[in-house]
């Protein structure tokens, strides 16, 4: 990637970002603290694509920031590819929030936010064109996949994604978060499979593993 090329898509996504931060095409745009655009490296080879931002996302203009983000970002290290690597987004640029009388909840995005929302992630992938898209959780899958899509039964899976890049869906880190005991380790099993499987679209594998190598863990980013 020359310099050049890389200098054009870090001025592409910024002027693009600033579109954002304009935007009001969901009641969202007007409720919401900041935009999360998204951040990362305008060649990475993967675009990590989760729902859309929280709480902490919104007042930091930053996603998948919080115990959360804090899980991502070991597991990206995992499959060595730190966070500032890769290219992180989310669905829809604005928090979706739900008013409960004493204050505004996170709510997942609805199918209008995130047809609205959907060109400015259709130009981030565009401008990225990353070899690999991660999808993380059921909504972000969904949009990419359509509504019949099952995070349990089809996570771990290739499919075709926008301009045909392999696309892969797994669990939210939130989601994994949520588990306990067991389900914890299973859950952080498969991720940690799905994660392997990235990795090695992303990189160019090696002709033969070496046969003394020492056995990979999942407990990498426990
Ligand atoms: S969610 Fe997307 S489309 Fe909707 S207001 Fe925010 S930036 Fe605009």
């Amino acid at each position: 990637m020359s310099l050049a090329e890389r200098a054009k898509r870090e001025r592409d996504l910024a002027v693009a970002a600033e579109v954002v931060d304009r935007c009001r095409r969901c009641a969202i745009g007007s409720t919401r603290r900041s935009s999360v655009y998204g951040e990362g490296d305008a060649c990475a080879a993967l675009m990590v694509v989760g729902e859309g931002p929280g709480e902490t996302e919104d007042k930091l203009g930053r996603p998948f920031v919080g115990r959360a983000g804090e899980l991502l970002d070991r597991m990206l290290a995992a499959i060595d590819l730190p966070r500032g690597d890769v290219f992180i987004c989310n669905t829809v640029k604005c928090r979706p929030t739900i008013d409960t009388g004493t204050r505004l909840a996170n709510r997942a995005p609805t199918p209008d936010e995130m047809r609205n929302c959907r060109p400015y992630l259709d130009e981030q992938i565009e401008i990225i064109r990353p070899r690999v898209i991660l999808a993380l959780g059921a909504p972000a899958a969904k949009s990419f996949l359509g509504e019949r899509f099952s995070i349990t039964k089809q996570r771990g899976q290739w499919f075709e994604g926008p301009l045909g890049i392999p696309l892969l869906a797994s669990f939210h880190p939130a989601y994994i978060l949520r588990q306990t005991g067991g389900a914890m380790t299973e859950v952080k099993r498969m991720v940690w499979a799905d994660l392997k499987q990235v990795r090695d679209r992303v990189t160019a594998p090696p002709p033969a593993a070496p046969a003394d190598a020492a056995p990979e863990q999942h407990s990498l980013f426990d």
